[in-house]
């Protein structure tokens, strides 16, 4: 998981997806973001993001660039936003003498003052610092004594300067520059900062990393800065995320549970091809069942704090088509949120995708009629977990609600299924016996539908 430790997800180039790419960044591997204000409005807007989604923490404070515009009387609505529990730090603050969008000296009186808050109330500063580095150490040296902590965000200065703040007890955040093709002190500084006082971080939406530069930044492309880095430094990206991401839990005094701070995984991506996880209910309680051992697949947790609408996953699925299939199968079993399966299949078949449902073939006893017609021209192929080519040896594995009921109803799905349905697949796996393998095999020939021995890993299996 990566810590993005610098995304203005308040930006107004996030007003048409802001909530859809933030609900979609536990699954595309971004544990935590930290959200800076820039201003006093998106000071405010970045605290209301923090407090609706669990994975996002904010900043507050006055850029340098909006330091003429920042009241007197602003420093005490800053306190209070800073004591919200999901405010973590005060920034961006500092000097921008590149832009010189705000008087200098104004600069340096909001800069000095932002620091005084963040010593009165105990956080770290995150420091702009643009062509002004002489000032911006000199303020910092003489205000040691009210910094408990602090990033140099996105920093491009260079390695003895590097070397100054590090002594002052400050993180070096490395951004999208490091990775563009004319970068030299960003690599300097990639190579020299002493791991435990790296962090990485996007700043997006700006400054989008290569190869993607000219878009739109956002978190996920974090993974791009840490990838270089760890080319740079000769280790693996996953040992740079690892490392960041603590660094940055300590600096933000975060402490990350993942049962708390992950978004649900609704969508999930496997290869190629994306899954859907729709409920953890289910009418079997298989002995080989993932469920029984771990919390997900894929470093995925798939335990849902709350079942997904329609209209979310069609949100988080995006353009279908870039997917091999999507298939519906994730900790539990999918065709009992039916209405909302079919509505996300309709979805993902106007837009030319195909559609799999991996399922235990309960369906019509668990809603006690025939679903099957339903989903002719919405799914291309039903997977029906068989396991076994007996009902007695089906209840002995699967332990259904319905006891022995089960495998007659999953077998009669299945023959249903094949009247709307182009694909339908029995699947075992592959620890029963070769007799059993082929007893199953045989069924599968009986009614006329493919059969496929699927790998059992020990006690990591879905249906
Ligand atoms: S393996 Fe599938 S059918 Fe069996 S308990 Fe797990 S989710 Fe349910």
């Amino acid at each position: 998981m990566f810590f993005d430790s610098h995304a203005h997800l308040d930006d107004n180039q996030f007003d048409g997806d802001r909530d859809r790419l933030i609900r979609g960044l536990t699954n595309r591997g971004i544990g935590l973001v930290v959200n800076p204000g820039a201003d006093m409005a998106s000071s405010r807007f970045a605290v209301k993001i923090a407090e609706k989604y669990p994975h996002i923490y904010a900043a507050v404070g006055v850029h340098p660039h909006d330091a003429d515009s920042m009241g007197d009387r602003d420093i005490y609505e800053l306190e209070k936003l800073a004591a919200h529990e999901k405010v973590v730090a005060i920034g961006e603050i500092g000097l921008d003498y590149y832009y010189d969008n705000s008087k200098r000296d104004i600069q340096r009186i909001r800069f000095i003052q932002q620091i005084e808050l963040a010593g009165h109330v105990g956080l770290p500063i995150i420091v702009h610092n643009r062509d002004a580095h002489a000032d911006t150490l000199d303020i910092i040296r003489k205000n040691i004594d009210n910094i408990s902590g602090g990033i140099m965000h996105c920093f491009s200065g260079s390695v003895e300067l590097m070397r100054e703040f590090i002594d002052m007890g400050f993180y070096i955040s490395l951004g999208g520059p490091v990775t563009f093709k004319n970068a030299k002190r960003p690599i300097d500084i990639a190579r020299e900062v002493p791991l435990e006082r790296l962090l990485i971080e996007t700043d997006s939406p700006y400054l989008t990393p290569h190869p993607f530069r000219g878009r739109r930044n956002d978190p996920g492309y974090v993974s791009l800065i840490a990838q270089k880095i760890a080319q740079i430094r000769g280790m693996r990206a996953e040992e740079v995320a690892d490392i960041t991401f603590r660094n940055a839990l300590k600096l933000f005094n975060i402490e990350y549970e993942r049962d708390v701070n992950a978004m649900d995984t609704f969508v999930y991506a496997l290869g190629d091809a994306l899954y859907i996880n729709l409920t953890n209910k289910c009418t079997n309680s298989c002995n080989f069942c993932i469920r029984n051992e771990n919390t997900g697949v894929g470093g995925y947790n798939l335990w849902l704090n709350r079942e997904p609408t329609s209209k979310e996953v069609i949100d988080l699925i995006g353009d279908a088509s870039q997917y091999s299939e999507i298939i519906f199968c994730g900790y539990g079993e999918p065709t009992i949120k039916l209405d909302e399966l079919l509505e996300i299949a309709r979805s993902v078949k106007a837009q030319g995708g195909k559609v799999r449902i991996n399922t235990n073939g309960q369906a019509n006893l668990y809603h006690g009629k025939n679903i099957t017609p339903r989903f002719e021209g919405l799914i291309d192929t039903v997977s029906i977990s068989l396991n076994a080519p007996t009902a007695y040896e089906y209840q002995q594995i699967c332990k259904s609600d319905y006891g022995e009921d089960a495998f007659h109803g999953l077998l009669e799905f299945a023959s249903e299924c094949k009247k709307y349905v182009p694909n339908v697949v029995f699947t075992v796996v592959d620890v029963l016996s070769p007799d059993k393998i082929e007893a199953s095999r045989r069924l599968a020939e009986e009614l006329g539908v493919q059969f496929r021995v699927r790998t059992f890993i020990e006690k990591q299996d879905l249906a």
